[in-house]
């Protein structure tokens, strides 16, 4: 409960968010990109330095430098060494994350490399890197780095321009504006026309969805050309094997449509083409498939039946660490059982009308917890896994799978929007993996089923990160 607290007065703060910070006094108007490796296994974790380089322009808010919303299950801050002031600080999470929760960090040990990227301090700072306590999800120290911008390590050179590149959205200045880079992935030089086409339509399509759509011009969007030798991605578990310029491939985590990259510099290198905050990887594939994380990047295949739901869900992933509604689908890692109150913006243990996370956003008269056909959904949602299963286990072609996931989409939507609190704020139970305990805030959301769009707490959620990039 009292964490609960806490977490609805980090929201009001975001309000009146104060200008702490100078950032003429501290920063230069570049970027830092800190290079470090993270590895472990399932009982111990460590950090490495590795090297710091130049990422070009500054393109975050010079006045919201302090992160009040404090997502992600890692944080960082940049702090003065003697006042230990807080001069910068950004929620994240990552692959290491996710990987240490998986059958793998039980057996052997992982190391991947990450990057976090801040303004370029004029002095030494202190980096403090924090991760999530598992018993009530408060942020405990785990490393602490001394950054000496004049060490030899230290590399203030950029990179000089080695793709292409191309403007799809242009609203103004980077520090203003939230900055997307798309890289093409899968590829090749004679694929670019279509490459800068499907970023085209990725942007449309994310620019569609509320509120994306109604703060349009709060976005700058440009696209990296990486050519890839030939066309199309990895697949391991359907023998299909490839070797493309960033690494991305599907099968990550034994997880047949979970596609991530492993190469973080390459990616890291090939994105600081551009000003950027946030990062999209097209795949040039037409499996279905994808990833988000927060704070590092999404990948979406450009060409199936479904790019479009994939594209902005996977980004809300990645934008505004935006919890999976659904819970029937499996997945390949473990979920904590323990039910804490999640720090998802759009997921709650907790269904009191008192003190739900999205209070104000309750429809008046709405009971909560409230009630939906949760019995009917769920009776037929493991009806379509079990058919999903075997048609995966056969192979099948992927027209028949996308012909199994339209009749899906048709008979939620028909569901959930014919119920007698559809379009209510409240709380309905099953969210982010559990079927029981834990509660999602509209009957239907983008982040629940293959739905076009997002529900009033990831609504609310994606506004205020777009605040912290605009401000
Ligand atoms: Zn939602």
């Amino acid at each position: 409960m009292r964490k609960h607290i806490l977490l609805i007065s980090a929201v009001m703060m975001m309000a009146f968010s104060l200008k702490a910070v100078d950032f003429q006094e501290h920063f230069k108007d570049k970027t830092m990109r800190f290079d470090y490796y993270h590895t472990g296994n399932a009982t111990e974790e460590h950090f490495a330095f590795d090297g710091i380089v130049s990422d070009g322009l500054w393109a975050g808010s010079r006045n919201a430098l302090v992160d009040e919303l404090r997502l992600g299950k890692y944080f960082f801050e940049i702090q003065e060494p003697k006042s230990g002031k807080i001069l910068y600080s950004r929620g994240y999470a990552s692959i290491y994350g996710e990987w240490e929760t998986t059958p793998d960090a039980k057996e052997n040990w992982g190391v991947y490399h990450e990057s976090i990227r801040f303004p370029w301090p004029n002095q030494e700072v202190d980096l403090v890197i924090y991760k999530r306590d598992n018993s009530d999800n408060s942020f405990e120290p785990i490393w602490e780095y001394h950054i000496n911008p004049q060490h030899y390590r230290v590399n203030p050179a950029d990179l000089s321009p080695m793709y292409d590149v191309s403007t799809i959205v242009e609203n103004g200045d980077p520090e203003k504006k939230v900055d997307i880079v798309v890289l093409s992935e899968g590829y090749t030089f004679d694929d670019m026309e279509k490459f800068r086409k499907d970023a085209r339509r990725f942007a449309n399509t994310l620019l569609e969805a509320e509120p994306f759509a109604s703060r349009k011009e709060d976005f700058n969007i440009r696209a990296v050309e990486v050519p890839s030798p030939n066309s199309g991605l990895n697949h391991p578990h359907q023998d299909i094997y490839k070797r493309s310029a960033l690494s991305v491939g599907y099968g990550a985590f034994d997880s047949e449509r979970y596609a991530l990259g492993f190469n973080n510099k390459k990616i890291r290198n090939a994105a600081s083409a551009v000003p950027y905050e946030y990062t999209v990887i097209l795949m040039n594939d037409s499996i279905y498939g994808g990833g988000g994380i927060y704070n590092l990047y999404i990948t979406a295949a450009a060409d199936n039946a479904f790019n479009e739901y994939l594209f902005v869900h996977e980004f809300g992933h990645h934008f505004a660490a935006l919890a999976d509604e659904y819970y029937t689908s499996a997945v390949s890692y473990d979920i904590n059982k323990d039910v804490i109150e999640p720090w998802e913006l759009n997921v709650t243990a907790h269904p009191d009308p008192e003190t739900i996370k999205w209070k104000e956003l309750v429809t008046p008269n709405t009971p909560i917890p409230t009630p939906w056909e949760k019995e009917k959904y769920d009776k037929h949602s493991i009806k379509t896994q079990k058919k999903r299963r075997e048609l995966r286990k056969a192979k099948a072609p992927e027209e028949k799978l996308v012909k199994l996931f339209n009749e899906k989409r048709k008979w939620d939507n028909e569901l959930l929007s014919n119920m007698e609190y559809s379009g209510h704020v409240g709380a309905f139970e099953g969210a982010r993996y559990m079927a029981e305990g834990m509660y999602r805030s509209e009957a239907n959301c983008l982040m629940f089923t293959r739905y076009h769009k997002f529900c009033a707490a990831c609504r609310r959620a994606i506004n205020m990160v777009i605040d912290q990039y605009t401000e």
